[in-house]
């Protein structure tokens, strides 16, 4: 499993759970890889465990009104990428913590959407400082094995459609470990900047408040002689 892949990776997919921390998450790391996969016909559901409701530099401005804002950003990038389904667990930006209420929160997620495939956080790096990614990584991973066992939670197995989790595999990104898994996403890369351009509280200045992305999502093709490329690395889950 740890030679390098690309979008054949996902060929099993049917069914695919993203769990970030922030509206806007998704969109940078691996919107590409989104558009994708959407036009394939997977189903993505993607999952913002916090508000991003700090997500500002405007001290005279409040949490609940960023809220609004960034989860209608969120929801206009979703359309763009073709998500199925964007949730918000609600929490405080700057203040996620991998705890029990996360993890059952994400569990039910699992059971409720019988994602096939997760992608989340590397909670393990070392160089990750945001606490919002680390906690959000870490309760995916933490929800993963007790969403499969029926006396975990079990009000949530007679929601509709629920039943116990269904994962079978776990991309991580954002890791410091060597990428196994590289996509081609020039062919998307208009899309994709369109997903992060509408999350204008965050990048005011359109494209041009993204070149940083498009020269990491450059330095990530040179491996694979793309012009430009997402990297995950892929998890061994049971
Ligand atoms: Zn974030």
């Amino acid at each position: 499993m740890s030679e390098l892949a690309g979008l054949e990776a996902f060929d099993d997919v049917q069914r695919l759970i993203v769990v970030a921390a922030h509206p806007d998450d998704l969109e940078t790391i691996c919107g590409g890889t989104m558009a994708l996969l959407a036009r394939r016909g997977v189903k993505i559901f993607s999952v913002n465990c916090t508000l991003g409701d700090i997500g500002t530099q405007d001290a005279h401005t409040t949490r609940p009104v960023v809220a609004t804002t960034r989860l209608a950003e969120a929801e206009e990038a979703a359309r763009l990428l073709g998500l199925d389904q964007v949730a918000c667990l609600g929490h405080h930006d700057g203040e996620l913590v991998a705890d029990l209420e996360l993890r059952a929160q994400i569990a039910r997620l699992y059971r409720v959407t019988q994602a096939d495939t997760l992608l989340t956080f590397d909670p393990y790096w070392a160089g990750q400082v945001h606490p919002d990614h680390r906690a959000a990584g870490q309760a995916a991973l933490d929800a993963y094995m007790p969403s499969k066992m029926p006396l975990y939670r079990p009000e949530q197995l007679r929601e509709p459609g629920a039943g116990l989790g269904v994962l079978k595999r776990v991309f991580l990104f954002l890791t410091d470990r060597e990428p196994d898994v590289l996509v081609d996403v020039t062919a998307v890369y208009d899309v994709k900047l369109a997903a992060c351009a509408a999350h204008r509280s965050q990048f005011p200045q359109g494209s041009e408040s993204l070149e940083w992305l498009q020269r990491w999502d450059e330095e990530r093709g040179k491996a694979i002689g793309a012009s430009r490329a997402e990297s995950f690395r892929r998890m061994e889950v049971w």
